[in-house]
């Protein structure tokens, strides 16, 4: 006598996406924004409605090209996280604040271009030691230790 199998188990039943939890609707297979706002994204969903507007960001989506919808949809999504960080600056105080951090990286490696080409200079001055009219216009201590070498160079 055979035991009769059981049945197979049926498939997890598809949660809404984070905006028609919101909007208490069955989200439909074919759910516009499901693609963007699954059903674990419902903070970066809220803040999105609260920025824009559901109907404002479904047009939004329409109207791009379906290749560049993923894209729009990040941006929108990083626009409305940032402004609810962010009451004031938003988008821009982000933006400020990575030119700042730019001019400051600019600022760091124009200093190392230089302390670079210094220490090649004073690299071939050791290594060729024909460069005996080396100046140095910086009061350094690098200064210091090359007045103090010119002399032992000299006796050479
Ligand atoms: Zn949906």
């Amino acid at each position: 006598m055979s035991t009769p199998e059981p049945p197979p188990p049926l498939p997890p039943a598809k949660s809404a996406c984070a905006a028609c939890k919101h909007q208490r609707r069955r989200c439909a297979a074919d759910c516009p924004l499901a693609p963007y706002f699954s059903a674990d994204r419902q903070s970066d969903f809220a803040n999105v409605h609260r920025l824009f507007g559901i109907k404002k960001v479904s047009k939004l989506l329409q109207s791009v090209a379906p290749r560049h919808r993923d894209d729009a949809a990040k941006s929108i999504v990083y626009e409305a996280n940032l402004r609810a960080m962010h009451p004031v600056a938003g988008c821009f105080g982000a933006a400020a604040e990575l030119r700042r951090q730019i001019q400051i990286c600019e600022a760091e490696l124009e200093i190392v271009s230089q302390n670079l080409a210094f220490l090649k200079q004073n690299n071939s001055f050791v290594v060729n030691n024909q460069e005996t009219d080396f100046q140095i216009e910086e009061n350094s201590n690098l200064q210091r230790f090359f007045n103090d070498l010119k002399p032992a160079l000299a006796d050479q």
